[in-house]
């Protein structure tokens, strides 16, 4: 298959948006593995903030940073996103370039933990406000469970009324698949 596929894809576009040296968010630590991408992307002199409101996503992520000695790239935060720009130094604000959201639960985790539209739209909200121009909001949109099915439609609405002169909003998904798989909603801040 010649076209990228949804994970691969939502790595170009942060690979596109994110420079050595930069501040990003991985908004859903999950089990960590777009934790280490993202504090590889930024190298040795960027950093990564991560959210996860469940310690076992947290633990998860540690362990694997630790496998990569990564660890001191990224600090993590036992918060849901929505508390993203009370918890990112404001001095960090204008040089965040890339954040990611891998919704829905945590894989092998417990189901009943889901992501949700409220907490989602409130933390791209405070996103788009605090990040540099041209930085990069990847949502990750799993929509197979019923929560996620909700989830999506809410999202689906706030992205369409997103104002053009605010921010570029792309959709990338493959649209005869069976079983719902996820696919990606790119929101990139306009320069001015
Ligand atoms: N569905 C994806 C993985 C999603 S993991 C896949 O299959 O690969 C989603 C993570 O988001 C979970 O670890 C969950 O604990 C976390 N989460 C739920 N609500 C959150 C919130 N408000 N802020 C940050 N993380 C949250």
């Amino acid at each position: 298959m010649i076209l990228e596929r949804i994970l691969p894809f939502a790595k170009s576009l942060l690979k596109k948006a994110v420079t050595p040296g930069d501040t990003v968010v991985d908004a859903t630590l999950g089990n960590g593995y777009d934790t280490v991408f993202l504090a590889e992307l930024v190298g040795e002199h960027g950093k990564v903030y991560g959210f996860d409101v469940q310690q076992e996503a947290i633990d998860a992520t540690i362990e694997r940073l630790n496998q990569h000695n990564l660890r001191n790239r990224v600090t993590i935060f036992h918060n849901g996103h929505e508390k993203v720009i009370d918890r990112i130094p404001v001095s960090e604000h204008g040089s965040i370039t890339g954040a990611i959201f891998n919704l829905g639960y945590l894989p092998g985790g417990d189901k009943t933990i889901v992501t949700h539209s409220e907490t989602t739209i409130a933390a791209i909200e405070q996103l788009l406000a605090i990040m540099a121009p041209e930085g990069m909001i990847v949502l990750v949109i799993y929509h197979g469970h019923e929560q996620g099915a909700i989830e999506r439609d809410a999202l689906m609405q706030y992205c369409l009324k997103l104002d053009q002169k605010t921010a570029h909003v792309l959709q990338y998904q493959f649209i005869n698949q069976q079983n719902n798989p996820p696919f990606i909603i790119a929101i990139e801040k306009k320069l001015n």
